[in-house]
């Protein structure tokens, strides 16, 4: 079983009493262990006897860390001092289960090994009262480029030996998936930063020791660190196993997304073996073709299923098709597929839900067959949209600020898609700009004059944050009706359960995205 723990920073002796009380929410939140950081208490003349309660008091086993500068903490003095430290908070009966301490300082010094020896329980002197030695390595830049010969160098000293270091790339997580295998003793392998979340998320999957989720997201000590509810509950930590499939959202970015809820609540009522994580892939198409070549191939992994977002949608598409994997009609209709189903027997299955979920929302309102419709913008949802109209046998008419870009959309889809700079009587019209989105180019604006739009055509919105823009309430108010984008988000989203489970989401999953 791979242990939770929780770290707490205590800087004053008049801490320790609260530093108690997260211990106790730290049980309670369902951690196993918890890692008091005293880096700051331990040069304080009281440090000693208030690092004592901690480790006397604490209502779960503790891991003690007094972490250097050097390595991301705050700890300024002298090595000798550190190690004397940590000799006093130890005597007698009184011994936290672990105590970390830094690689780079025990390779350094035979005297400092030797003053540390004392302190924890080694081959000579195992002392079921000592603490067990956790050596720790941590770069905060990047990949150690010696990190293969030092942790195996470690894994001869250490009772537990902990590696993290700042994740380029989804890529590094696989080696750190490897790590606990590979050294065959206790292993703590973290990738730390946006990318490294699969690592610690994914660590009981492949025998990781332990791994760390911070109390709420204001007390986390590395970036990265998911919180402990978010680990226990959302990622469901306690039922992954080495069977787990793994899903995930791959973009740039996805930290905000709501898909990592819904899916993850699916699962969760499915009672299925699977976790759906956020996947940030940075915005170019060699770096998604190289991350997703990696994750398939991982003989460990079990990727099975990708939700994939602005702005690798189209380099899906044709990474599926170079593999020889299946294209369902929509992906081959606009040119771009969102999400990746990996079957039983490891073939690729591309698909495109944005189609399918705006054809679905307009067909429940109006029948498009034979009438006019207009897509406004010329992105990758304006091509979703515009493949779904083609389908529900609309004409469609594309409008854009970029002219030339909409020329290049209709072009793709030949003679059957118009290039217009009005809308004429459509009935039907599809918002697939960013305009109106919270964050984004013009969030208080409309990419059309509203009056312009003919009063008795259904308008599907396709932002959904905020759920009413500027141009679907001045539509709304003028007696038009509307389609909001979460509408098409849900849909879409139930559309990729479908694909993954067989099976249609539950009201608490739609909930989660209602909600968010
Ligand atoms: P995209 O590829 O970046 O395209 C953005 C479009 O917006 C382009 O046509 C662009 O025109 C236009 N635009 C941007 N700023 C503008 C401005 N100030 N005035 C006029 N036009 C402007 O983005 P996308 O992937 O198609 O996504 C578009 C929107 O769809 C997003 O904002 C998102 O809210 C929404 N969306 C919804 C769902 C859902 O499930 N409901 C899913 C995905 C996306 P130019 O070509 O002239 O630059």
């Amino acid at each position: 079983m791979t242990l939770v723990a929780v770290p707490i920073e205590v800087e004053e002796p008049n801490e320790v009493a609260s530093a108690l009380e997260d211990a106790n929410l730290a049980k309670v939140g369902g951690a196993d262990l918890v890692e008091f950081r005293v880096d700051v208490l331990a040069e304080h003349p009281e440090g000693v006897s208030a690092a004592r309660q901690l480790v006397r008091e604490s209502p779960l086993p503790v891991v003690l860390t007094c972490r250097s500068e050097a390595e991301g903490g705050s700890w300024r003095g002298e090595e000798t001092d550190r190690v004397s430290f940590l000799e006093a908070v130890g005597t007698d009966d009184l011994a936290p289960q672990f105590l970390d301490f830094e690689e780079a300082v025990w390779s350094r010094s035979a005297n400092i090994r030797q003053k540390v020896r004392l302190v924890v329980a080694h081959d000579q002197q195992v002392r079921p009262d000592r603490s067990r030695l956790v050596l720790s390595k941590h770069d905060f830049d990047g990949r150690p480029t010696d990190l293969t010969s030092r942790v195996a160098a470690m894994a001869v000293d250490a009772d537990v030996v902990k590696v993290a270091w700042t994740a380029r790339s989804l890529r590094d997580c696989l080696e750190a998936f490897e790590m606990p295998r590979l050294l065959g003793v206790p292993t703590v392998a973290l990738c730390m930063g946006p990318f490294g979340l699969p690592s610690r998320v994914l660590a009981p999957k492949f025998g990781g020791f332990l791994t760390f989720a911070a109390l709420d997201a204001a007390s986390a000590t590395a970036p990265g660190q998911p919180t402990l509810s978010e680990l226990i509950h959302q990622y469901r930590f306690r039922s992954i196993d080495s069977n787990t499939e793994v899903y995930g959202v791959a973009g740039w970015p996805v930290e905000h997304s709501k898909s990592p809820a819904f899916h993850n609540q699916i699962f969760s009522e499915q009672q299925r073996n699977a976790v759906y994580l956020p996947l940030p892939v940075a915005p170019d198409a060699t770096a998604f073709v190289a991350t997703l070549e990696s994750w398939l191939a991982h003989p460990g992994l079990d990727l099975r299923g990708l939700s994939v977002t602005l702005p690798h949608k189209e380099t899906l598409a044709s990474f599926v098709q170079e593999c020889g994997g299946c294209c369902d009609e929509a992906v081959e209709l606009s040119g771009a597929a969102n999400t990746l189903r990996v079957d039983d027997s490891g073939n690729l299955h591309a698909s495109n839900t944005d189609v399918l979920a705006i054809e679905e929302a307009l067909a429940a309102r109006i029948d498009l067959q034979g009438q006019s419709a207009l897509v406004l913008g010329a992105g990758g949802v304006a091509r979703a949209a515009t493949a779904a109209l083609l389908r529900l046998g609309a004409q469609v008419r594309v409008m854009n600020r970029t002219s030339a870009r909409a020329e290049q959309l209709a072009s793709s889809f030949g003679t059957s898609v118009e290039v217009v700079t009005t809308p004429g009587e459509v009935s039907a019209v599809v918002q697939c700009t960013s305009v109106g989105m919270s964050g984004g180019p013009d969030p208080k604006g409309t990419p059309i004059d509203p009056a312009i739009l003919p009063r008795d055509a259904v308008l599907l919105e396709t932002v959904y944050e905020p759920v009413m823009t500027p141009l679907r309430e001045a539509f709304a108010t003028s007696g038009g009706q509307t389609i909001g984008g979460l509408e098409m988000f849900q849909r879409q989203a139930a559309a990729q359960c479908r694909l993954w489970t067989g099976r249609e989401p539950g009201p608490a999953a739609l909930a989660v995205l209602d909600d968010s």
